[in-house]
């Protein structure tokens, strides 16, 4: 008989008769402080998981919004020193002139 884990997930085979849990497979039975460490392991994992897509999605609308603000103020990003720098318009009338 094939049970699934209430604890690892992990399918095992049931034999009867045997002591222990019926929805615990028997390495967990045997050994229930590693299942709780994977677990919280896993758990911790996820979670971490879970933080990094949402700050990653966070810090790419973060991201948009800082290029859009800054294309308004003229500025523009210097992707590889993660810097600013100011575009200087190129307009005649700011060219340095030639005293004539
Ligand atoms: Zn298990």
């Amino acid at each position: 008989m094939i049970k699934t884990c209430s604890k690892c997930g992990a399918e095992f085979d049931l034999l009867s008769g045997k002591p222990g849990f019926a929805t615990v497979c028997p390495s967990c039975t045997q050994n229930p402080e590693e299942t709780a460490r994977r677990a919280a392991v896993r758990e911790r994992e996820r979670k971490a998981w879970i933080k990094a897509t949402k700050d990653t999605e966070r810090g790419r609308e973060k991201e948009i919004q800082d290029d859009e603000w800054l294309a308004i103020l003229g500025l523009v990003k210097v992707p590889s020193s993660n810097r600013f720098t100011v575009s200087v318009p190129m307009e005649s009338d700011s060219r340095p002139r030639k005293a004539s």
